[in-house]
């Protein structure tokens, strides 16, 4: 090795030296303290008080928003999504893959930082535990303190309450599957079901778990989206940026000292405290780092205090900081390709909710035997029918074969079929014809249901074949 390559080797180890994992050695107690971020952060996590109450919401005399799992349908206010609309549920998840794919490329892990229900559950334990065990530096010296009755009351006290919103993000996702009022009187009365014992089991144990205790780890370790989402960052994307050139050569600030040869970072350390992933932003931009803007806050208190102007740590792309133009949102590729996206796929969604059939219609021809030749000579064909009914009266239909001339459509139940609300029924019909009808191996036909007895007249068709011998 030359003298020049171990130089190089010994500068690399010394940069190194200066890297921090966090492997959740010790607990992260990170400073609360108000600013512009911090107030995003409480707009964005009360959203999810929504998830909280929505279950609770009826809509013409049942739940507004429930998955029926049982009777495979989805209500969400007066829709119903039928397994056979699924495919618009393979839409709504590429656009909120999407949506999260262009804010992550506009604006980092904008998701993390401020709606991930991990990092807004933590921020709401560690919030309990900051008003009930005090600051970070009361917090560590409780817990270096021996056990005393005060520590005892003080630990159960945050964890009672904990529990208390484990239980209830519990009882409220199931709450999505099942009648929510009816499922607090089961869990009440210990009649629930052994699946909502289950799941409300499960949801306690890692909500309390991974708010509680893992915390960051979570998002350092478990997280997919975490790992993948370098890839969706560039030069443009904005991200919480330490201004290197602004701040160094960092170093404390004395009374009376020069301050000519320093830089605007006085070394406090502040960003570093408030992080409530234990990253100095300092150092560059980190996996840890979920942008929540705690360090902008932080630095900008100390500039304001120290009477240097804010933004040593700012949302900034690395083409700023580097005095390029950065381009309009619109005008960058990727945002371009998330937007097409986008937009097509709301336009998917949108077409798929505004045409959702009432009723269903499927014809299934009988392969074994293609056909049947009767005692009279004629050709019979069996079909298997299923037809759905998505709506919720009885619907009457008359049913009806095109294309054969001659044709006997024979039921079981005679030729009224009656689709009860919200109910699937599946029939055979016997088409048979005279041998001399047939004009060809093969004769496309189609089915024909029309519904009487109701205002709206729905016609149903679905194409079709009648097979005969070889002519
Ligand atoms: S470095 Fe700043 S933006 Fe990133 S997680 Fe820490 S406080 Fe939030
Ligand atoms: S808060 Fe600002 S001044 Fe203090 S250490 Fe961080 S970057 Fe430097």
């Amino acid at each position: 090795m030359s003298k020049q390559e171990y130089k190089e080797l010994e500068q690399l180890y010394t940069d190194a030296s200066h890297w921090s994992i966090n492997a959740g050695d010790e607990t992260i107690h990170a400073k609360r303290i108000a600013g512009r971020f911090r107030s995003y952060k409480w707009y964005a996590s009360s959203l999810w008080l929504l998830f909280f109450i929505t279950p609770y919401f009826r809509w013409e005399g049942q739940q507004a928003i429930l998955f029926d799992i049982p009777h495979r349908q989805f209500h969400f206010w007066s829709l119903t999504i039928w397994p056979q609309d699924v495919w618009m549920l393979s839409l709504v998840l590429i656009l909120l893959a999407i949506t999260l794919f262009a804010v992550t490329a506009i604006a980092g892990r904008v998701w993390c930082g401020y709606f991930c229900f991990q990092t807004v559950w933590t921020d709401w334990f560690t919030w309990l535990e900051n008003r009930i065990e005090g600051n970070p530096i009361q917090r560590r010296k409780l817990d270096a303190a021996p056990w005393t009755a005060r520590k005892i009351r003080l630990k159960l006290t945050k964890h009672s309450l904990w529990l208390i919103i484990s239980i209830l993000t519990g009882v409220t996702f199931t709450a999505y599957f099942t009648d929510a009022y009816q499922l607090w009187v089961d869990y009440l009365s210990l009649q629930a079901a052994l699946i909502a014992w289950i799941v409300l089991a499960s949801f306690i144990f890692f909500t309390y778990v991974f708010a509680g205790f893992m915390r960051e780890q979570v998002c350092f370790w478990l997280c997919p989206y975490a790992r993948i989402q370098s890839v969706m960052v560039d030069k443009d994307t904005e991200l919480p940026t330490y201004d290197l050139a602004r701040g160094e050569p960092r170093g404390k600030v004395h009374r009376n000292a020069s301050t000519e040869q320093k830089g605007d970072c006085i070394d406090c350390r502040l960003c570093v405290g408030v992080c409530p992933t234990g990253v100095d932003i300092r150092e560059g931009m980190q996996e840890g780092c979920i942008t929540c803007g705690m360090c902008i806050d932080a630095c900008d208190s100390i500039m304001d205090k120290v009477k240097r102007p804010r933004g040593l740590i700012r949302y900034a792309s690395r083409k700023e900081l580097n005095g390029q133009p950065l381009p309009a949102v619109f005008k960058r590729p990727r945002v371009i390709t998330y937007g097409i996206i986008l937009f097509l796929s709301t336009a998917g969604i949108i077409y798929g909710l505004t045409h959702i059939p009432p009723v269903e219609l499927s014809v299934v021809h009988e392969r074994q035997p293609l056909f049947t030749q009767m005692s009279d000579g004629s050709i019979q064909n069996k079909y298997t029918i299923k037809a759905v009914n998505k709506t919720t009266q009885a619907l009457k239909f008359h049913l009806r074969v095109t294309g054969l001339d001659g044709v006997d459509v024979r039921m079981p139940d005679g030729d009224i079929i009656t689709l009860q609300a919200e109910g699937t029924i599946p029939f055979h019909v016997f088409l048979r014809v005279k041998a001399s009808q047939l004009k060809k191996k093969k004769t496309k036909i189609r089915f024909i249901l029309e519904s009487f007895d109701t205002i709206d007249k729905m016609k149903l068709k679905k194409r079709s074949v009648f097979i005969g011998p070889a002519q």
